[in-house]
C-alpha cells in the first residue's frame, strides 16, 4: 500500500462535475488500499478574477490583504471536493495550508516555504481518511496567510510529498504530460515518457509551461520523482526524475520555443570593467528579466551588447537604457521586436558531439538567419525572427529524430 500525494490543477476542479471525476479518480486509488493526500488548485481563472478585483479598488494593493484574497479560491476547492468524495461514501477532510502546518517566509504573494509540519495529516491518513489540502497558501510566524507565487499549487504538492515521503507525487493537469515540442505548433509531437529536472526547467522556462519552475527546483532538490499527467484519461504521463543513466541514450529530449521576445542593442558603450555591470543593475532593478547575453569585440574603446527580454518589458527596458547610455554619456539603444527564441534541450548533449553541427546545419538548410546564440551544458538556444519559428522548431523536431512515426 502506497501513500499518494496527488495535485488537481485549476481546470480540473473547473466545476462541480470535474470536482466529481476527480473525487472518482481519488477513490479508484482509496479502493486500491492506498494512503491519499489531496492538494487542489483554485477553480481556473478563480486566482485572476481576484487579482483583477483587487486592482480595481488599488492599482498596487497591500501584500498581506493580497494573500489573504488569493487563498479563498483554494478554500473552495477543498471543501468542495471533500463533499464530492463524502458523496462517493469515502471519509475525506480538507485543510487549509495553515493547518497542513505549512509555514513561509514574510514575502507576501511570493512566500517560500521555511518549514512543513503536516499537522494532523498523518493521524488522519491513519484513521482511513483522504486528506484535501489547499494548495498556494501557507501561513508566516505572525499567523498571516501567505501565498507561494503562481502556480504554487505545484510548490504544495511537491513539498507535502518530500515531507510525507511518498512513494508517488502525481501532478493531474489538463495535457496529457510533457511534449517534445508545443503539438499546437509540430503535428509530430509525442509525449515524453522520462526526463530530468533540469530537462523539465529548460522546457519550462523556454515556454513549455508546464510546472512552476520553483516546485520542478524544489523537487530536484529534495529528489521528489513525480509524474505529470491528465486528469481527463488515464494515459501514463511524463516521469520526471533525477538523471539516469537510461536518460543519456536520449539525446535531445525536445524542441522548446518562446515567441514573446525582443532583441535589444546597446551599442558603442565604453569598453571598460563595470559598464555591463551597470546596465544590468539598472535592469535588474526594474525587476526585467535579462537572456541570451552577447557582448561583440570592442573597437576603439567601444563595445555592444546584445541581448534579449520579454516583449512585454521591452518599452520600460528601452527607458531604462535610455537613461543609463546618458549618465554613461555614450551608447545607443535599439529594439527589435518580434524575435522567438528556439532551444533544443537535452541531458545527453553532456555527452554526444555534433549536436551544435546538426542545429545550425538545420537552421541554414532552412535559411533561417540567427540573431543571437547561447548555450548551456544541456541547451542550446537561438533568437531568431518569429516568422521563422513556426519552421525551425519543425525542422529541428525532425533532424533531432523526434517526430512521431
Ligand atoms: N491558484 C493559484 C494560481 O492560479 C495557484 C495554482 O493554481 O497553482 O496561480
Ligand atoms: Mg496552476
Amino acid at each position: 500500500m502506497a501513500l499518494i500525494v496527488q495535485k488537481y490543477g485549476g481546470t480540473s476542479v473547473g466545476d462541480t462535475d470535474r470536482i466529481l471525476n476527480v473525487a472518482r479518480r481519488i477513490k479508484t486509488f482509496v479502493d486500491e488500499g492506498h494512503s491519499v493526500v489531496v492538494v487542489v488548485s483554485a477553480r481556473s481563472g478563480v486566482t485572476n478574477d481576484l487579482i483583477a478585483r483587487a486592482k480595481t479598488l488599488n492599482a498596487s494593493p497591500d501584500e498581506r490583504e493580497m494573500d489573504m484574497l488569493l487563498a479563498v479560491g483554494e478554500q473552495e476547492t477543498i471543501a468542495l471536493t471533500a463533499m464530492a468524495l463524502h458523496s462517493l461514501g469515502v471519509k475525506a477532510v480538507s485543510r487549509t495550508g495553515a493547518q497542513a502546518g505549512i509555514y513561509t517566509d514574510f514575502a507576501h504573494t511570493r512566500a517560500r516555504i521555511t518549514e512543513i509540519t503536516g499537522g494532523d495529516i498523518k493521524k488522519c491518513l491513519d484513521l482511513g481518511k483522504v486528506v484535501i489540502v489547499a494548495g498556494f497558501q501557507g501561513i508566516d510566524r505572525d499567523g498571516d496567510i501567505s501565498t507561494l507565487g503562481r502556480g504554487g499549487s505545484d510548490l504544495s504538492a511537491i513539498a507535502l510529498a518530500a515531507v510525507l515521503k511518498a512513494d508517488i507525487c502525481q501532478i493531474y493537469t489538463d495535457v496529457n504530460g510533457v511534449y517534445t515540442a508545443d503539438p499546437r505548433i509540430v503535428k509530430h509531437a509525442r509525449k515524453i515518457p522520462e526526463m530530468s529536472y533540469e530537462e523539465l526547467l529548460e522546457m519550462a522556462s523556454l515556454g513549455s509551461k508546464v510546472m512552476q519552475a520553483r516546485s520542478v527546483e524544489f523537487a530536484q532538490k529534495h529528489n521528489v520523482v513525480f509524474e505529470v499527467r491528465s486528469s481527463f484519461n488515464n494515459e501514463p504521463g511524463t516521469i520526471v526524475k533525477s538523471e539516469a543513466p537510461s536518460l543519456e541514450d536520449v539525446v535531445i529530449s525536445g524542441v522548446a520555443v518562446d515567441r514573446n521576445q525582443t532583441k535589444v542593442t546597446v551599442s558603442d558603450i565604453p569598453d571598460k570593467p563595470g559598464t555591463a555591470a551597470e546596465i544590468f543593475r539598472q535592469l535588474g532593478e526594474a525587476g526585467i528579466v535579462v537572456d541570451m547575453i552577447v557582448q561583440n569585440i570592442s573597437r576603439g574603446g567601444k563595445a555592444n551588447l546584445t541581448f534579449t527580454v520579454s516583449k512585454d518589458d521591452a518599452v520600460k527596458a528601452g527607458k531604462v537604457l535610455d537613461a543609463v547610455c546618458g549618465k554613461l554619456k555614450s551608447g545607443a539603444v535599439s529594439l527589435t521586436g518580434d524575435i522567438a527564441k528556439v532551444s533544443v534541450v537535452g541531458t545527453g548533449m553532456r555527452s554526444h558531439s555534433g549536436i551544435a553541427a546538426k542545429f545550425f546545419q538545420t537552421l541554414a538548410d532552412n535559411n533561417i538567419n540567427i540573431q543571437v546564440i547561447t548555450t548551456s551544458e544541456i541547451k542550446i538556444s537561438v533568437g531568431i525572427f518569429l516568422e521563422d519559428a513556426e519552421k525551425a522548431v519543425n525542422a529541428l523536431h525532425t533532424a533531432f529524430g523526434l517526430d512521431a512515426e
